[in-house]
């Protein structure tokens, strides 16, 4: 695997994938110069604003091809991918609701001013207080299971709600490579699971004693799942829906939802599969719903940010152990948790930057890069072939703009480090805007509960 960067990577991408890797370069220089990074800021995540759009754009572009015209289409972004209020904002501006799954990730969204008619609430465990919020305001709730539809029930009974509502299926259609990340396989905690004996029946009765059941939602994996997976979940729950209808006599199921689950590539700056790719193969797969008939909901999360985050680290020591060199940096378990635990799985790439932030040149070395946690397995690499890391260079660890730094591990009280958003600044530099502040030391402690630093030790004394 090339681990360069944008200007060793270009080649063979296509334009807006090069110009992406170009932006990056640009802004590790960038932030090296104007003291985002530097040696008493050891480490930054970073963001590309103008990346983030252009997915957004893609997403928009993609089903716009494909459905009927005038079809409501609502993609809603996983807020768990990316849980940034800025990012949340940004996104709402190019048109892209949120999905959400906790009271956190709801007060998230409503923070960015994300409107409730643009918010879908999904999440396996709700309260009977979070229903009843999202109910009162009006945001969509996919019910994930029989005890939590007699929930619905209560409060529906208690006066109505403008939320659209539904029931989560699990297609049980199969897992893909990632075991933690398939949600269709035959066991799977997630929803309804639609071939278990009489669910069926179950799910189709509970449509027909409730009109105000209007959606059907199926979000049938993640990273790892084949797109015809993923088509095939999505034309279970179009066929269950035509037949909830059919048995309705009208048309009572007027939305699916779809999920997200589009695999992200991260052995390389190319875009892959794209979203004009994921539609097409689902208007092939399901053409009737894309005919008109039903509204459309999407919830993607890592295929819109992954690629449009770097965490980038400074090379604090370099050393050799047992004939290998390993560059201890300040990324590790606390911003790549599942690269670190889950190596296998989840490789990352890497980027060798110097410490002026330039990209590095040289043979490559076969090395390990190390984050600073006190265990042996925090690597965020293993054996890794690319220009050697010298003391005060700069490691960026590449595609880390979802599920990454954006979900800190506290292991060793590190801090959340800042992550900054970056664009042109119309003179040829680069402008940062502040995301989210560093954790600072104060407020470690405060989270540690230092505010009741006696609570232990008071009593008795
Ligand atoms: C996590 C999740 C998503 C987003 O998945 P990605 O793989 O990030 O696109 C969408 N819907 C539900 C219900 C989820 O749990």
């Amino acid at each position: 695997m090339n681990t360069g960067t944008g200007a060793g990577i270009g080649g063979g991408l296509g334009g807006a994938d090069g110009e992406r890797a170009a932006r990056r370069d640009q802004a590790v220089r960038a932030a090296v110069e104007q003291g985002l990074l530097g040696p008493d800021a050891p480490i930054v995540g970073l963001l590309d604003v103008a990346g983030i759009r252009e997915s957004a754009a893609a997403l928009r572009a993609a089903f716009a091809a494909v459905t009927a015209p005038g079809t409501p289409v609502l993609h809603a972004f996983a807020v768990k991918a990316t849980p940034l209020v800025a990012v949340l904002r940004l996104l709402h501006e190019e048109g892209i609701g949120a999905e959400v799954a906790s009271p956190g990730e709801l007060a998230l969204a409503r923070a960015a001013g994300v409107p409730p008619e643009r918010t879908v609430l999904d999440s396996p465990a709700k309260t009977p207080g979070e229903l009843r919020e999202a109910l009162s305001l009006g945001v969509a709730v996919n019910t994930d299971n029989p005890q939590e539809l007699e929930r619905l029930d209560g409060l529906m009974a208690e006066g109505a709600s403008a939320s659209p509502l539904g029931i989560r299926v699990n297609p049980q259609v199969g897992g893909g490579s990632i075991e933690a990340l398939s949600t269709a396989t035959a066991t799977s905690k997630f929803g309804v699971a639609l071939r278990d004996e009489g669910a069926r029946e179950w799910v189709v009765r509970a449509y027909l004693d409730r009109p105000w059941l209007t959606r059907l939602h199926a979000h049938t994996g993640s990273q790892g799942i084949p797109l015809t997976l993923m088509a095939e979940g999505v034309s279970e729950a179009y066929a269950l829906a035509e037949e909830i209808n059919e048995r309705a006599g009208r048309r009572q199921v007027d939305t699916l939802d779809i999920g997200g689950g589009l695999p992200v590539n991260f052995a390389s700056d190319a875009t892959a599969p794209t979203y004009g790719a994921y539609a097409r193969v689902l208007r092939e797969a399901v053409p009737g719903l894309f005919d008109g008939r039903y509204g459309l909901v999407t919830e993607f999360g890592r295929s819109l940010l992954a690629k449009h985050g770097t965490v980038v680290a400074r090379v604090e020591y370099a050393k050799s152990a047992g004939g290998r060199p390993v560059a201890v940096t300040h990324a590790g378990v606390q911003v790549a948790t599942r690269t670190v635990y889950a190596p296998g799985a989840w490789p990352l790439r890497i980027a060798a930057y110097d410490g002026k932030g330039l990209p590095k040149e040289g043979a490559d070395v076969v090395q390990d890069v190390a984050g600073p946690a006190c265990f042996a397995g925090d690597l965020l690499a293993v054996g890794r072939a690319m220009p050697l890391l010298e003391q005060g260079d700069y490691a960026a660890a590449l595609d880390t703009g979802a599920y990454y730094f954006a979900h800190h591990y506290a292991y060793n009280s590190l801090a959340r480090p800042g992550v900054f958003g970056y664009e042109a600044d119309g003179c040829g530099g680069v402008a940062f805007a502040t995301v989210r502040e560093a954790q600072s030391v104060a407020e470690i402690v405060a989270e540690a509960g230092g505010a009741h630093a006696d609570a232990l030790t008071s009593r008795g004394h």
